[in-house]
């Protein structure tokens, strides 16, 4: 089969024959169909300090896909041939205290897909039953493709009662845009973007912002009263791995606000820990999607009305995988999706 793979220590993908997946007696081979590109996978393409870190090559990368099971393993039960389905890309232990107790998402032994073992960008990708998700006839598979980090989005957003809300998003990557999306959809009242790239903001704007500002130009704290807010944010969204962006939000909650952090900056944050104490705010960190509450979430969300299309703005053959990588890495992007049809 073909696969983008990183094959030696360094910058770069190629793509290859490889031999197809092994299938175990516990696992489901899918024919991929769509894969998208996450911030991850740019990492491991530019081989930065984290993929040095994180990857051992040769390695198949890429965790976010739909695709139809091909064959399944001989234990498995409740998958059949043709159906579309997508992957939990955190594949946990199943023997720790968190994952016997239901609460797999804790687990401190993941190992990531395209990350810790071979990935999705290739024709076929093979993983545990208990990591693959059915999807309903006739989902849109460009949305079905990125069930993953719609997944980060919906965690992050659902982590805190939004309902009749003032939230704040900073950073509006393809996961901040797509819980704006999500915070509407769940009855916040504004949802305010900060985002210094003007592409972005445009669509974080089409996801239903409320109001969007360039962190250069304006701190989230100068909004309220426009938006006739009383004390500041209820809630907040750190979706930027940006210690400004972090402490931009820190300083505009309301006192009780809620702070759901998921992006991950490369080096130590300072904050102000009087601010956090003072105002009594509750900070929560947001690693990967509830297993699997928050797959629940996003199928009937999306069956009643929430709408993440327009995050999707760029899709290439997986022959194209430079341009396509490219387009990622430009930031004159929201998700970039790779076709394995082809
Ligand atoms: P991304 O990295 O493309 O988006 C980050 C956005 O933040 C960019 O649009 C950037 O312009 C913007 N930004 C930069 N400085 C800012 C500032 N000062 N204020 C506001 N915005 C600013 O992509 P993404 O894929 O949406 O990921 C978002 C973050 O989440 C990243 O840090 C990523 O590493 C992290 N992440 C975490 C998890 C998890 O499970 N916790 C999963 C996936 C990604
Ligand atoms: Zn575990």
């Amino acid at each position: 089969m073909r696969a983008l793979v990183k094959t030696e220590a360094g910058p770069g993908l190629e793509l290859l024959d490889v031999p197809r997946p092994r299938v175990g007696i516990n696992d489901v081979l899918v024919r991929v169909h769509k894969a998208g590109i996450c911030g991850t996978d740019v990492h491991i393409e530019r081989w930065d300090a984290w993929a040095q870190r994180a990857v051992t090559p040769p390695l198949v990368i890429g965790h976010e896909f739909v695709g139809t099971v091909v064959e399944v393993g001989s234990n498995v039960s409740g998958f059949a041939p043709g159906e579309l389905v997508s992957g939990e890309g955190h594949v946990v232990c199943g023997r720790c205290r968190h994952c016997l107790a239901g609460r797999r998402e804790l687990c401190a032994h993941t190992i990531g897909l395209g990350v810790g073992r071979d990935g999705a960008f290739a024709e076929l990708v093979a993983l545990p039953m208990t990591n693959i998700w059915h999807h309903w006839a006739g989902i849109d598979e460009d949305v079905a493709a990125i069930f993953d980090p719609l997944g980060n989005a919906v965690h992050t957003a659902l982590a805190f009662p939004v309902l009749g809300e003032d939230v704040l998003v900073t950073g509006a990557g393809p996961i901040g845009l797509m819980a704006v999306a999500v915070a509407r959809h769940a009855g916040a009242r504004h949802v305010v973007v900060s985002e210094p790239n003007a592409y972005r903001r445009d669509l974080a704007l089409r996801m239903g912002a409320t109001l969007v500002l360039d962190p250069a130009e304006r701190a989230p704290a100068d909004t309220f009263a426009e938006l006739d807010m009383v004390e500041g944010f209820d809630v907040a969204m750190e979706m930027s791995g940006h210690a400004l962006a972090l402490r931009s939000a820190l300083g505009a909650m309301a006192h009780g606000g809620r702070v759901a952090v998921l992006g991950l900056p490369t080096e130590p944050v300072p904050i102000d820990i009087g601010d956090l104490v003072l105002k009594m705010l509750t900070v929560r960190g947001i690693y990967g999607r509830e297993m699997y509450e928050t797959w629940y979430k996003m199928s009937v969300m999306l069956r009643s009305g929430l709408d993440v299309t327009p995050v999707v703005t760029h899709r290439f053959p997986f022959t194209e995988h430079e341009a396509a990588f490219a387009a990622a890495r430009s930031g004159e992007s929201g998700k970039v999706l790779l076709d394995w049809t082809a």
